[in-house]
């Protein structure tokens, strides 16, 4: 078996409260992904899936267990992982242009590469025309594409995404999944992400992970082969597929047996 791009084994997480005890967020989890895996991470609130993807950002390090990714172990946040929110979090001062040209900024490129580069990544979102607009004049959806092509600008290998989509209206969301899996396609990036929406992992997910209650680990992996089969104008009849409707109802009710114990 080739290795894998992230391992998990044995990991543990806990949290320092004021009391002076801790909260166990994770434990005994373990979890191994391929380099081009789009894993969707789905379980009850509060389960510790925002921490899986700190402690893969490099926030947080493990309590316990072992943490390799690329066969190395991570010591802190770097520009090869990028994070993307519910919320954008894009700086108010400055233009989507300047906001995606920012990490490249500040890790010393050169201006005409940095714009090179910018394009690039504002085009793959299709958001070129609207370069110099500034935050506030964009929709949701659009504020959350200029964050992903911010975090793409850092050209990042691995993308981890919490709940990127849900705080948008659905008909959005539906285009920002198509859009997303597009960018996928394109750019063979490993993706984790993490939803509350059992159709939007199985539709996006090449694995959907589902997470029991805190202290989280992931109790059972399904593999979805629909996100490597579908095209835009597919979405909606892929979503109606028996086999679909199958899996997403699989899923579902994996959750509910985890949490009725
Ligand atoms: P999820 O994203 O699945 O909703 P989180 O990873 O945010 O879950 O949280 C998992 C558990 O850890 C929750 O019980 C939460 O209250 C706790 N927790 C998260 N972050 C912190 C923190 N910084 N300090 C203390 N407890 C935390
Ligand atoms: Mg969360």
């Amino acid at each position: 078996m080739s290795t894998a791009y992230i391992e998990l084994k044995d990991v543990y997480l806990s949290y320092p409260v004021a009391s002076g005890s801790s909260i166990q967020a994770l434990a005994g989890l373990d979890l191994r992904v391929g380099r081009g895996d789009f894993v969707c991470l789905v379980g009850p609130s509060g389960c510790g899936k925002s921490s899986l993807l700190r402690l893969l950002a490099g926030f947080f390090q493990p309590s316990g267990g072992s943490l390799l990714i690329d066969g190395k172990p991570t010591d802190g946040p770097d520009s090869s992982r990028g994070m993307v929110f519910q919320q954008a979090e894009l700086y108010p001062w400055l233009t989507v242009f300047e906001n995606v040209e920012f990490g490249p900024k500040m890790r010393g490129a050169e201006a005409a590469l940095r714009r090179v580069e910018v394009e690039r990544c504002l085009r793959l979102v299709r958001l070129w025309e609207f370069k110099d607009a500034y935050p506030y004049e964009l929709s949701g959806g659009m504020q959350q594409r200029a964050a992903i092509a911010r975090v793409l600008a850092n050209d990042c290998e691995l993308l981890l995404m919490d709940e990127p989509f849900g705080a948008l209206d659905a008909l959005t969301r539906e285009h920002l999944q198509e859009e997303l899996l597009s960018l996928w396609r394109q750019t063979g990036k490993t993706i984790i992400f993490v939803t509350h929406s059992v159709e939007e992992a199985v539709y996006l997910g090449t694995d959907v992970l589902v997470m029991t209650d805190r202290p989280g680990t992931i109790s059972t992996r399904f593999h979805s082969p629909f996100s490597r089969v579908g095209g835009s104008d597919l979405s909606r009849s892929i979503k109606a597929l028996p086999e679909f409707v199958r899996l997403r109802e699989e899923v579902l009710a994996c959750i509910w047996t985890n949490n009725a114990g």
